[in-house]
């Protein structure tokens, strides 16, 4: 028999940004499509209308594009399993619903909203179970009850005993006893179907061979397998992906501000190292190799990699990894990429050489936003440094023996027409000759008085370059006063 076409589904509803989350599914389903040939389809789940948010289908474009992991088809590209946004398929669910309702699968509900509270109430918190008051109306009634236009739901008609079984991809074996299921509602009163309904229609016509999807699913699956049951349809592979929490275990909420795609972008970490990272949150390569492009990953993707155990989202590792990618890009993008931030850094208003500076900071950096930071120093000297910095147990130093290293250093500094990391190199490197000192006896100093900051992008000689002549022996002098003032 032909082996069938892979083909996944990233159906998102458009309620917010894309979290990280949100990007490992798509980016999952997007592997296991490509890593097998196969179709990878954008599906937009609106059906909760009450919960759309305006711009977050815009929101959800924007991230696929940044992240490449393209669409084969969806509500922009087209494609031949259309319309690929739900609202517009609104019309085709009710005959679905109403051939359930004929196989004796669903049912018709008229309980209105007071029965259904009242319901609630006497079940107390046991969760609210549909008590199947409407199963057992007749022919009659239910006629009636439609005529005389009494608003309905259509409910899943569940069986009462045994379980339902099936192997999930990553979780194996999966048995849900029956009367765990609900008589869910597959047609709301709006006419609009559930996403539970939705969901199944739409992936057997969409020929979805793969449903990739967050572990909180596992338990409902057993209600879409009955349909698919019930319709006579090829049930698709399901494949749960574990959840990712924070450090301590805490579930990663949009609601606590935890990170979108689009947040860490603006960051400054790169599309392409936060693909990585989240492509390694949750599943393993079969060597221990950490950096793969979106193509190597479309080679090496094995839904067999994919681990059940929640992920951790480890900022650390994530800044470990963006900064491997960001040592690997050229100067020039590199310098093209810090702009922005040294613009908004002030440097802009110095006559700072700035291809200097990404020269200093592209080995450093692990996030672009780190920048201003990093550099602020070379804005304006911190006035009110901690003067005890001097002191360095490795270096030699003292408060008290550095403003004799940096009077030296300023006598050799003064003097030197053509200033340059050569020249300054030179003057300071016969001083510490000439004294018969250790380096860190000269350079700690005037780096710490010329930066005021503990640790800076560059040494001694590249940042008294940086500043300029004038710059540099006025930040000495102005510590050589504040150290004798002590
Ligand atoms: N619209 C659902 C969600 O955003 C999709 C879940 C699924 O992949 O079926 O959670």
């Amino acid at each position: 028999m032909k082996e069938k076409r892979v083909r996944t589904r990233y159906a998102p509803s458009p309620t917010g940004s894309m979290h990280i989350g949100n990007l490992r599914s798509a980016l999952y389903e997007y592997l296991i499509a490509k890593s097998q040939g196969g179709d990878f389809i954008l599906r937009i789940e609106d059906t909760d209308q009450s919960r759309l948010v305006e711009g977050a289908i815009e929101k959800i474009y924007d991230t696929l594009k940044l992240a490449g992991i393209q669409h084969d088809e969806g509500p922009d590209v087209g494609g031949d399993y259309g319309p690929y946004v739900q609202s517009q398929r609104k019309d085709l669910y009710l005959p679905y619903a109403l051939e359930l309702v004929e196989k004796k699968q669903a049912y018709y509900c008229f309980c209105d909203k007071e029965r259904l509270e009242e319901l609630r109430k006497s079940q107390g918190h046991e969760g609210v179970k549909y008590d199947r008051h409407c199963l057992s109306l007749s022919d009659e009634e239910i006629k009636a009850n439609l005529e005389a236009k009494v608003p309905f739901v259509i409910r899943q008609k569940m069986p009462q005993e045994g379980s339902v079984t099936y192997e999930d991809a990553v979780f194996g074996t999966i048995t849900v006893p029956c009367s765990e299921l609900e008589d869910q509602i597959l047609i709301k009163s709006d006419g609009f179907p559930t996403y539970n309904f939705a969901n199944v229609i739409d992936d057997h016509l969409m020929k979805i061979t793969h449903v990739v999807r967050g572990s909180e699913y596992v338990s409902s699956t057993p209600k879409y397998i009955l349909l698919y049951e019930a319709f006579g349809w090829d049930v698709p592979v399901f494949v749960h992906l574990p959840l990712i929490t924070k450090e301590g275990g805490r579930k990663m909420s949009k609601r606590e501000g935890d990170a979108s795609f689009m947040d860490l972008v603006e960051k400054g970490y790169l599309p392409e190292a936060i693909v990585n990272y989240v492509a390694l949150l949750g599943w393993s390569p079969r060597d221990n190799r950490e950096i793969f492009s979106l193509q190597e990953l479309a080679e090496a993707f094995d839904i067999s990699g994919i681990s059940k155990s929640p992920s951790v989202f480890d900022m650390e590792k994530l800044n470990w990894m963006n900064r491997e990618y960001i040592r690997k890009l050229d100067m020039d993008s590199f310098h093209a990429k810090a702009l922005p931030w040294y613009e908004k850094a002030g440097l802009y208003e110095t006559n700072i050489d700035l291809s200097k500076v990404s020269k200093l900071l592209i080995e450093r950096v692990e996030y672009f936003e780190q920048i201003p930071e990093m550099v602020d120093f070379l804005i304006k000297m911190p006035e009110d440094y901690d003067l005890n910095m001097f002191a360095h147990k490795k270096m030699k130093t003292t408060v008290e023996n550095s403003v004799g290293f940096l009077e030296e250093s300023l006598k050799a500094l003064e003097p030197i027409e053509d200033w340059n990391v050569q020249t300054i190199e030179q003057a300071l490197m016969d001083t510490v000759q000439r004294l018969g000192v250790k380096n860190g006896q000269i350079l700690w100093p005037v780096r710490t008085a010329i930066s005021g900051k503990q640790s800076t992008p560059g040494g001694a000689f590249e940042i008294a370059d940086l500043l300029g002549k004038e710059e540099t022996l006025s930040r000495m002098r102005i510590s050589l006063i504040r150290l004798k003032n002590l």
